[in-house]
């Protein structure tokens, strides 16, 4: 069997565990990064992402007191860890920046990795923006000394006398022990891990489509749970509602994004009646069909002027995703539309009378501005639905979960009494305890992870070999 010493083990390269290794590497410790995959670079989402690097849809320039407010306003986030991400959201887009990664603010406040690289939409959608940010990231953690191993699974940790004191590993069939002053948890969330998913956020949610990398199978939340660390929020997760047809074509998934159609339309199960208030917004609606007995027959229904708004080149905007205008269309992406609303029933195989009266009494309350007088009320802005109606059959696509071990202020993964376990830390999204909440509760995958990744880098000082 295989030995290495180090004083910090990080377990997982995608953002958040290049972040923490380089951090980690700053402070003048010796640093493993570990990889379950052969990836030169990890394959973490970071290397699907758009780049938008928003703090609570806000910028992460924004003041800290701000950012901390907008967080705790879902009910759902710790004090300590949000004060702390609140705090260090500024200096980790410099940090970041500071370290190689270009940056770009394309208008006050809206700040992305840089977007000038490659996308190309087929066979799967692919942007380059994040390998290019990791590039740097091992470049940095090279040049400090620090090791990059792939190919290695992160799959028990050693607990001794209450102390994590490193992991064991598997590269092919050979175990590697792998002791460590600190152990940093960077796998991800656990949205490819279909008993889990089943287990924490509903018990059809695995029909859902994974909108991410297949590599997050929840392995940090496991060994975690395994010495005895409290998870918190796993209900939750970050995702969207992606034509059904992502199930079967790759085509759809990531993209597009079906917000607009949320915001602005109406959304109903087989049996044509609404089952939840889309006015909170597409990820906590797309959280709520994951939650219900019936996870791929949601429906969309909007009306001419939201497909017309939903128009976009591919290439025009400076996120370069398709929208949903005309690809859906152009790809026979689950799409239906017809004059009347009776005849858009028959076309998606709807019960005529039922999506009728459902779509009137929709109208009636919105034009008398009494929309939240609906049974299932509908908040927020939406206007009634004119003729000629659009249908578009959906599925929940699930990013990432929110949810998971919860950790505190300094990234210290903690116990079931909320103390920290000794040499134990959580970053990236293998961490709850921040995100989540009635309204979907996003801040920031990204974010999450660059700050997470320096607060536990910056502290494992404290538990040096
Ligand atoms: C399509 C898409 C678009 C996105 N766009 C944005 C955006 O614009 N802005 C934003 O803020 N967020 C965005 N996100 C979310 C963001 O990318 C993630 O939240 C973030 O990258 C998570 O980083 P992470 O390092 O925590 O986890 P991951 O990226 O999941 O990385 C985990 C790594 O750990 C490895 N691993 C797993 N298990 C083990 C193990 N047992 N041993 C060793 N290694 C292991 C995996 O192989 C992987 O490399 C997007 C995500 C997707 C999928």
């Amino acid at each position: 069997m295989d030995r290495l010493t180090s004083d910090a083990v990080v377990v997982g390269a995608g953002l958040a565990g290049f972040t923490a290794a380089v951090r980690a590497s700053e402070q003048g410790a010796k640093v493993v990064l570990i990889e379950k995959s052969g990836g030169e670079l990890g394959d973490g989402n970071v290397l699907m992402a758009s780049g938008s690097l928003r703090a609570g849809g806000k910028s992460p320039k924004a003041n800290p007191a701000e950012l901390y407010e907008f967080v705790m306003t879902e009910g759902v986030a710790y004090p300590d860890l949000v004060r702390a991400w609140a705090a260090t959201c500024g200096r980790a887009v410099d940090w970041l920046a500071g370290s190689g990664v270009k940056i770009v603010e394309s208008a006050p406040g809206r700040i992305w990795l840089d977007q000038s690289g490659e996308v190309s939409l087929a066979p799967v959608y692919k942007k380059d923006v994040g390998t290019r940010a990791l590039a740097k990231l091992k470049e940095r953690l090279f040049k400090l000394g620090g090791r990059y191993m792939n190919g290695i699974e992160g799959q028990r940790l050693l607990l001794e006398n209450g102390r994590v004191s490193g992991l064991m590993g598997r590269k092919g069939g050979e175990e590697i022990e792998l002791r460590s002053g600190s152990t940093i948890l960077a796998t991800g969330g656990f949205s490819a891990n279909k008993e889990m998913v089943r287990q924490y956020i509903g018990p059809h949610a695995d029909r859902c489509k994974l909108r991410g990398s297949k590599q997050d199978t929840g392995d940090g939340l496991r060994m975690a749970l395994e010495v005895g660390a409290k998870a918190v929020n796993l209900q939750y997760f970050y995702g969207h509602l992606l034509s059904r047809r992502a199930l079967t074509d790759d085509r759809f998934w990531p993209y597009p994004r079906l917000d607009l159609f949320v915001d602005d339309g109406m959304l109903v199960d087989r049996n044509g009646e609404r089952f939840v208030d889309e006015g909170r917004g597409d990820v906590a609606v797309a959280n709520e069909v994951a939650r219900s007995d019936d996870v791929t027959g949601a429906v969309l229904i909007f009306d001419q002027a939201t497909w017309d708004a939903a128009r976009d080149d591919a290439f025009s905007n400076s996120v370069k995703t398709p929208a949903p205008n005309p690809w859906l269309m152009d790809n026979d992406g689950e799409l239906f539309h017809h004059q009347t609303i009776a005849g858009l029933a028959q076309e998606l195989g709807l019960d005529r009378s039922r999506l009728t009266r459902t779509l009137e009494q929709y109208n009636r309350a919105l034009e008398s501005g009494a929309g939240t007088d609906l049974p299932i009320p509908r908040t927020s802005k939406a206007k009634p639905l004119r003729a000629p109606f659009y249908g578009l059959k959906v599925v929940p696509g699930i990013t990432f979960t929110m949810g998971g071990v919860l950790v505190n202020g300094r990234a210290q993964a903690l116990d079931l009494n909320e103390k920290p376990i000794p040499g134990l830390y959580a970053a990236g999204d293998t961490i709850g305890g921040l995100m989540g909440g009635y309204r979907g509760g996003y801040t920031g995958g990204l974010m999450q992870a660059v700050v997470t990744g320096i607060l536990a880098g910056e502290n494992v000082s404290q538990f040096k070999r």
